[in-house]
């Protein structure tokens, strides 16, 4: 049965990065997927104004989404102002009671950028709100259950002060990479900024890159990496890796 999968990552083109390929895959296998952002990127420029940037890299996002024929939506928070209080976790709940995901795909706890982590924390506990009936956010109903929930890998895959973040499985993207190519793309205003504020030349570039190194950890060429939440109450079945299917990686295989 075809699924709703969900991801929330923080910016545009963040999920393109860490979870392209996955989503690539999951979209051709015949489920639904929605790519939504915390914020619409309104920062990540030099040469225009935070309102025309939005409008721009909105426009961007649905380019990048529509490759693989996924949604695009934004919770619509501004960049540097995600913050873990509660009028921002009942946007959340809101937002993921309107979507009815049955997985939900988001940043990893500990990342580079304060955005990355907040959106980690509200959307971890936004779901064990939306199946609570009497917690109130907008007209949404609650969810009958909590979708299951996932961790992407952080930016390069390391913690604040360099240590890997290892992944608890991978997906084997080789024969997503050129949709993720195209969908990283689409992002084509991010080529001055992240060279201005990364000092990386090639964001398309550094995004292969990094899928490749996380292939080599996991013994393929191409690879995205995730963790389960599974703390109690969140559900524990492997869901995402039952439909990743023959796409699926297990750390434990490429050790042998
Ligand atoms: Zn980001």
């Amino acid at each position: 049965m075809a699924k709703h999968i969900l991801s929330i990552h923080a910016h545009p083109d963040d999920a393109e990065t860490l979870a392209g390929g996955t989503l690539a895959l999951l979209a051709s296998l015949g489920h639904r997927v929605t790519i939504a952002t915390m914020t619409a990127g309104d920062c990540g420029a030099i040469e225009t104004g935070p309102e025309e940037t939005t409008n721009i890299r909105k426009r961007e996002a649905e380019t990048a989404a529509a490759v693989i024929g996924a949604a695009s939506a934004c919770v619509g928070f501004p960049d540097l102002g995600i913050f873990n209080n509660d009028p921002s976790r009942r946007s959340v709940v809101e937002f993921i009671r309107s979507m009815k995901p049955d997985i939900i795909l988001t940043s990893a706890p500990v990342d580079y950028h304060p955005d990355h982590e907040a959106t980690s924390l509200l959307v971890r506990d936004a779901c064990f709100a939306v199946s609570v009936p009497n917690y109130h956010a907008g007209d949404a109903r609650a969810l009958e259950e909590i979708p299951h929930l996932y961790f992407m890998d952080p930016i390069e895959g390391r913690d604040r002060e360099g240590s890997p973040v290892p992944p608890q499985f991978g997906v084997n993207v080789e024969e997503a990479m050129d949709a993720k190519r195209r969908m990283l793309l689409a992002h084509e205003s991010q080529r001055d900024w992240v060279k201005r504020q990364h000092g990386i030349d090639n964001y398309v570039e550094a995004m292969e890159s990094w899928t490749r190194s996380r292939g080599r950890h996991l013994g393929v060429a191409y690879a995205e990496g995730f963790r389960q939440y599974t703390s109690h109450p969140y559900p524990r079945s492997p869901l995402l890796q039952e439909l990743a299917g023959r796409f699926l990686l297990s750390p434990d295989a490429s050790r042998k």
